[in-house]
Order: structure tokens, then C-alpha cells, then sequence
């Protein structure tokens, strides 16, 4: 391979070798602390421009740039891509022969390659060590750096073996790049690849152009169908679901509803997986029902809508999900749903696994978190944003609460009346019973455990049962009520729910919508 033309500056690698004009938001900054021999950490979403922060570096620093990634199918499109635009780049993945090895290791020796893209399993065969310690690497550069957090969801073990590349080449830079933001997984990355108190460049979370919807689920696939209909007939989406079973029984449906949609989750074939997901980014206007299993890499620009029938499990996860719409820049929109079933199913699944108590707090916040996201009034992107430490001055005026804002009112009655129901069935029946004392349903139930001699029993007829559910939900929400798991998620009371009880504290919530069909179309979708 020929040597490279010389590069003046990053300016003109952009320019010369990217065809772009100017950096966007952090990129200059990380490559000047790259270029001048610095480790660092940077966190900016999916589609914000990470790969030039060690692209262009590579092009100006002596020696090959290795790029760890996870995902091999990946790692070629960016090799290709890159040799398309004349870089001399290769990638070391078991599919190639002896030869193919070979020339590519020699090559490496000779310093006639800039990037070399592997695994980290690969990286860490003593073949490929030894290849690097006489080659003498300019810069490791560690995508999808989440991958060595233990706590994180994409946790992967050969990532924490990455630890010893501080010990086998302490003065090359390394670089940790992820989308994912928050504190724990920041401090985890730091420590085990050994960035110390290396320079943190964190940038530009907003994604202007995605619409950030989250609605009460009622029906579920028909508000589904609804938001497909409703403008986004023909588009590309993804409709994310918890479960598997969830999965092929939404994509069944939608099939006879008319809408062309594909499964996709764990359970499936890895044959059948690589057909849908080859067929949804070469197809125009398929629909994707997936697990999260279905998403990380997936570069199609034009994904127009990504819904959740069911709520996530964080708002990192809210947030990666739903960016992988609109990554063209033109408008794109997202749906959530979430119900209180959803919470306690989340909380269940937490309580279920054999999760240490740290870790078991930490998903908890992370939980509550997403839940007051949910049950927020005022600007879905400022409170979004607000999570990954950005501030905006202004409302967005492309969220739902911006374009329809929600009604409040006083709420202080009903939530005594509420809390005074779980109270006095003595905190240990689910939201079903109590919204049955409350509206003075005289069944079965209610006679066995003499919940009609009490005095909330039908106090609280001015509610029909969505409204009370989605008053409970937002008492959960807000941490007045506690879901208890050992049993059947009954509730009993949280925080505050004293003050609120005496009349020390009153409140204003959201009013309630009544259910039933509403003929207010896609905005209440
Ligand atoms: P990430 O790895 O953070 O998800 P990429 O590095 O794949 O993002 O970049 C996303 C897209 O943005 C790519 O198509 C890339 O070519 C483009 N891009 C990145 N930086 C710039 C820039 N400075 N100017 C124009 N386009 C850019
Ligand atoms: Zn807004």
C-alpha cells in the first residue's frame, strides 16, 4: 500500500480525506487532546460524529490506530468506508484466511496501515499483542466502551479484559467512546481502562428533529396501529416490546391490520434474525417489533418512527431506543406507552433476578427516574436532557407537553382519598381493589375482606376507573404510593404520603382522562 500523503492538521483531514467542512459540537476538542498524546472519554449520542474523534487522529499520529469494537459486521462497513475514501484501514476478524492474516499483520509492521479495526477478544490473543507491541500503536481507540460495565446492558466480559492494555502499553492514549450516560457506567469506564481523571467530553444529547411523545396505554396495539396510521403509513419504524411472546404477537397482528411488520427478538434463529434485519434496512417502509435485542448498530438513516408499547427499562434505554429514528436529520416521531402494569412488571423484574442491593437501588432510581419522565407536565425534552446534565433555557415546542400541555388540577382530595384507601385495607391490596372501595363496588372481594364497612368505601364516585388508575399511577409515579413486590404488587404508602394524608401538603396532578374512545386522533395516540 502506498505511504500516506502528509496531513497538516485535523482542518485538513476533514476536508480532504471526509469531504466535511467543519467539526460538529466536541470533535475538534477531543481530537487536539488525542493528537497531543492524551487519554480520554467521550459521550455523545448515537449518530453525534464519534468515529472522526479517532479517524482523523489516526490520519496525523505516527503509527495504527486499533479501534476495538464489538461488532464485527460493523467494524467492515467502516473499513470499507474508510478505503473508499482512500484510508488505508483493515480489520482482523476470524473470517479471514491465514493469508489475508498475514499480509494484514505485515502490513502493520510496516506501518502502511492507519486503522485496524478488531475485537476485543482478537486484540487480546497473544498473536496480536505481540504484533502491536513491536509495531507500536499510536492510540487504542474503545468503541461501545459501556460493553466493560458490569451493570451496564450490554455488559461484555471480553471488554473488561481490556484492562490490560494499561499494563501492557502504558503510553499509548486510549480513547472510550459510548453513547450511554449516566454517572455509574462514566466512573466504571474510567476506572477499568484506566483513564484516571483524563478530560471527559460529553455532547450534544439533542435531537431536535425526533418528536417525544409518551402516553397512558389503554388499548396498546390499537394505539400502536393508530400512531402507524396516522402518518407514518409506508415509513420505516420500530415498535419496541418487553417480552418475546410480546414480539411475534404484535407483528402477527399488525400483518392483518395491513401494516408489513417483522419480529425480531432472541428467541428466533440467527438465520431468521439476519433475514428480517437485512430485509427491514433494504426494504422501504418496514415495520421492526423487536426486543432490545434488535437495535445496537444499525445504521439505517431513515427509520421515521420508533415506539415502545411497553415502557423501557431506563431513560439511557428511552433515549437510545427512540434515537434511532430520524438519524437523517428530517423529522421523526416516537410513541411510548407505559401503564402501572408496566411499572410493576419492571419492579418485579428487578426484584426476581439475583441482583446485588446496590445495584438493585441504582435500577430502581434509574426506574423512577423514567417514571417521572412519564408523568411530567411541563417539557418532555428539557426534563429528558436535564437526566444527562444539559440544561435548556427554553420549552422545545416538539414534545407533547409542549404542544398540548397538559391539564392539571388540585388534587389534593383525591389523593386523600386514595391514600386513605390503602391505608385502611391495610397496604397490601393492588390498584383493581382499591379502585373498587373507592367507587363502592359491592363484590365478592370487597364482602370477604369487609372492605364495605369502611369509610372510604364509595367516596370516591366522581371517578370512573381509568381516571382512578391513572390518579394511582401518578401517586406511584411521584413516590406517595409504594408497589410491593413479594406479593401481587399491592401498594402501600411512600414518602410524603403523611403530609398529604393531614393536609400539610397538597397537590396538583394531571386530570385524569376518562377513557373510552377520544376522538382527538394522533395527538392523544
Ligand atoms: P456515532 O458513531 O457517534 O454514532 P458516526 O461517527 O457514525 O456517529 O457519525 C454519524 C454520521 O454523522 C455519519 O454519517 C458521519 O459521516 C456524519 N458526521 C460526523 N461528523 C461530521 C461532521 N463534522 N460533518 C458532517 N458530517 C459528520
Ligand atoms: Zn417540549
Amino acid at each position: 500500500m502506498p505511504a500516506r500523503p502528509a496531513y497538516r492538521n485535523p482542518q485538513a483531514v476533514l476536508q480532504q480525506v471526509f469531504g466535511y467542512e467543519q467539526f460538529r459540537g466536541e470533535q475538534a476538542a477531543v481530537i487536539e487532546a488525542v493528537t497531543q498524546g492524551h487519554s480520554a472519554l467521550v459521550i455523545m449520542p448515537t449518530g453525534g460524529g464519534k468515529s472522526l474523534c479517532y479517524q482523523v487522529p489516526a490520519l496525523l499520529l505516527p503509527g495504527v490506530t486499533v479501534v476495538v469494537s464489538p461488532l464485527i459486521a460493523l467494524m467492515q462497513d467502516q473499513v470499507s468506508a474508510l478505503r473508499a475514501n482512500g484510508v488505508s484501514a483493515a480489520c482482523l476478524n476470524s473470517s479471514l484466511s491465514r493469508e489475508e492474516q498475514q499480509d494484514i499483520e505485515q502490513a502493520v509492521m510496516q506501518g502502511d496501515i492507519d486503522l485496524l479495526y478488531c475485537a476485543p477478544e482478537r486484540l487480546l490473543q497473544e498473536r496480536t499483542l505481540n504484533l502491536l507491541q513491536s509495531a507500536k500503536p499510536a492510540l487504542f481507540a474503545i468503541d461501545e466502551a459501556h460493553c466493560v460495565s458490569q451493570w451496564g446492558h450490554d455488559f461484555r466480559p471480553e471488554y473488561r479484559d481490556l484492562a490490560r492494555l494499561t499494563e501492557l502499553f502504558p503510553s499509548v492514549p486510549r480513547l472510550a467512546l459510548t453513547a450511554t450516560a449516566d454517572e455509574p457506567t462514566r466512573e466504571e469506564i474510567c476506572e477499568r481502562l484506566g483513564l484516571g481523571d483524563s478530560p471527559r467530553f460529553i455532547g450534544g444529547f439533542d435531537r431536535p428533529n425526533l418528536r417525544y411523545r409518551i402516553a397512558e396505554k389503554r388499548s396498546g396495539r390499537e394505539q400502536i396501529l393508530r400512531f402507524i396510521r396516522e402518518g407514518h403509513e409506508g415509513q420505516a419504524g420500530i415498535v419496541y416490546c418487553l417480552s418475546r411472546q410480546g414480539v411475534d404477537t404484535l407483528a402477527a397482528w399488525l400483518n392483518t391490520q395491513g401494516v408489513r411488520a417483522l419480529p425480531y427478538h432472541a428467541g428466533l434463529s440467527a438465520d431468521s434474525r439476519s433475514f428480517n434485519q437485512q430485509r427491514f434496512l433494504k426494504e422501504d417502509g418496514l415495520v421492526m417489533v423487536a426486543t432490545v435485542a434488535f437495535g445496537m448498530g444499525i445504521d439505517k438513516p431513515d427509520i421515521r418512527f420508533v415506539a415502545h408499547l411497553d415502557m423501557p427499562s431506563s431513560i439511557e434505554a428511552y433515549y437510545q431506543e427512540t434515537g434511532r429514528a430520524g438519524r437523517d436529520g428530517a423529522p421523526a416521531d416516537t410513541l411510548m406507552l407505559y401503564g402501572l402494569q408496566d411499572m410493576v412488571r419492571r419492579r418485579q423484574m428487578l426484584e426476581g433476578g439475583d441482583t446485588p442491593a446496590e445495584r438493585m437501588m441504582l435500577e430502581r432510581r434509574k426506574l423512577d427516574a423514567l417514571l417521572g419522565l412519564c408523568e411530567v407536565t411541563t417539557c418532555r425534552r428539557q426534563t429528558l436532557l436535564r437526566y444527562f446534565g444539559e440544561e435548556q433555557s427554553q420549552p422545545c415546542g416538539n414534545c407533547d407537553t409542549c404542544l398540548e400541555p397538559p391539564k392539571t388540577f388540585d388534587a389534593t382530595v383525591a389523593a386523600q382519598k386514595a391514600l386513605s384507601a390503602v391505608y385502611r385495607t391495610g397496604q397490601r391490596f393492588g390498584v383493581a381493589h382499591l379502585i373498587d372501595v373507592l367507587r363502592g363496588d359491592d363484590n365478592e372481594k370487597v364482602r370477604r375482606f369487609d372492605h364495605h364497612a369502611l369509610k372510604t368505601f364509595g367516596c370516591g364516585q366522581e371517578y370512573n376507573k381509568t381516571q382512578w388508575s391513572g390518579l394511582f399511577r401518578q401517586l406511584v409515579a411521584m413516590g406517595l404510593l409504594e408497589v410491593d413486590l413479594s406479593g401481587y404488587g399491592g401498594l402501600r404508602l411512600g414518602g410524603d404520603a403523611k403530609a398529604v394524608l393531614t393536609g400539610q401538603r397538597s397537590l396538583q396532578l394531571r386530570e385524569p382522562s376518562a377513557g373510552g374512545r377520544r376522538s382527538r386522533g394522533k395527538a392523544s395516540a
